[in-house]
């Protein structure tokens, strides 16, 4: 067999090994030091107790003859599809029906496997810095920068990393709000000129809203759907993953409406909705029934209480992390409606050596910013998934109080 000849062209993926190398010489010339890894980008709070409950509950039933599941549907159980429709949209006033649902084990496959829905001569915009999951399955899937299928959207620093809408025209937009990994969030007036720009240029948006429960703002928008028109032009990923701290458990969904239509190369429309049905019933045989149930008591009373509990202890980590850079002196995004802080340095030293400053003086890591796109030269990313009282001897340590 020949190989896939676009896996030449994925750059090198060396950010979290480079990040573990440094950490370790670190540790290694200095056993003392205790590092504070404001790296991570895993959540470390517990599964909340009804989420494991029904997770327990549904084990039961699958030990026993009576109830016991084999495959379930594709698209995932209709108990789990009307309890999001529910309560992430009817109750914001938006209308998505569960048969617009797909329920999947996560977000990141669904954001890859999108792309085989892309036609040959599909150009995507992609931002620069984001998720680079965005950019390696496209280039997976043949389009590259060089090849002209792949445009980075521009992110002004000075714009809180906002993406730009380009002047050219693009059929695909990758949008993700609140952005990892700059933080941001995208308000009201800037998504509606996305959705605007994807109505008049015939575009689709993938709007990747992984930590919408990050947003705490009622001003700013946590659905693409809360956006007239986005129905015809967007489909919406979210995930159980930082929400509900399903990293390890898996489970996600991708919204596809009916109203979004797109052209074979013929000219004859399709719902997008129905390709993507069609590649999943071919290619996915639905997350796991125990999971299902564990994600459908997310959204019990008790549930959503608990989220929202754990999703504040995150923002509080990352609101003190913002405040703390920003009296240092550098430029931060983020760190509000968002678990990530994303940090600039106004002298201009580069992405790594701000990295070996943290660690050297603070015993501090973190991610570097030129990892997400070279428009992230410059910067690193924090996170507030680590622990409240790390956070805070982390921050002593900036103040200087510590070290
Ligand atoms: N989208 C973004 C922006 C992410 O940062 C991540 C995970 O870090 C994902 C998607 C993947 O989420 P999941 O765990 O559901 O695959």
């Amino acid at each position: 067999m020949t190989a896939n000849g676009n896996f030449q062209l994925l750059s090198e993926s060396y950010l979290f090994a480079e990040v573990g190398r440094r950490v370790a010489r670190f540790r290694g010339r200095h056993p003392e030091a205790e590092v504070i890894r404001m790296d991570i980008g895993d959540v470390t709070l517990p599964i909340i107790f009804p989420v494991a409950e029904a997770i327990r509950k549904a084990t039961d039933k699958m030990s026993d003859r009576k109830s016991f599941q084999g495959y379930g549907p594709e698209q995932g159980y209709g108990f789990l599809r009307e309890a999001i429709a529910d309560n992430d949209y009817k109750v914001r006033g938006i209308g998505i029906s569960p048969d617009e649902i797909f329920i999947s084990d996560g977000a990141k496959c669904d954001i890859a496997n999108l792309t085989d829905l892309f036609g040959a001569d599909t150009v995507v915009g992609i931002p620069d810095p984001v998720y680079p999951v965005y950019v390696d399955s496209n280039v997976m899937a043949g389009r590259t920068v060089e090849n002209g299928k792949i445009v980075y959207i521009k992110c002004n620093p000075d714009e809180d990393y906002r993406p730009q809408i380009p002047d050219r025209k693009v059929d695909v937009v990758y949008l993700c709000s609140p952005n990892n990994p700059t933080g941001s969030v995208l308000g009201r007036d800037e998504l509606k000129a996305w959705v605007d720009y994807a109505l008049a240029n015939e575009a689709v948006i993938i709007f990747d809203s992984a930590y919408e429960a990050f947003v705490r703002d009622s001003g700013l928008p946590r659905s693409i759907y809360e956006i007239e028109g986005a129905r015809k032009v967007a489909v919406e990923i979210r995930s159980f993953s930082k929400t509900a701290g399903f990293t390890g458990l898996r489970c996600g969904y991708t919204v596809v409406p009916r109203e979004l239509t797109v052209s074979f190369p013929d000219g004859s429309g399709v719902e997008l909705r129905k390709l993507w049905l069609r590649r999943q019933t071919t290619k996915f045989n639905g997350a796991s029934y125990v999971i299902q149930r564990g994600a459908e008591a997310v959204y019990s009373p008790e549930g959503m209480e608990d989220v929202r509990r754990n999703i504040d202890y995150y923002l509080r980590n990352a609101s003190i992390l913002k405040e703390a850079f920003g009296k240092m002196g550098f430029a931060t995004t983020g760190g509000v409606n968002s678990p990530y802080v994303w940090v600039r340095d106004p002298e201009g030293r580069s992405s790594w050596d701000i990295f070996d400053l943290l660690l050297e003086t603070y015993n501090i890591s973190t991610t570097p910013g030129v990892g997400f796109g070279s428009a992230g030269e410059g910067c690193v990313r924090l996170t507030g998934f680590n622990s409240y009282e790390n956070t805070l001897t982390a921050i002593r340590r900036l103040e200087g109080l510590q070290k």
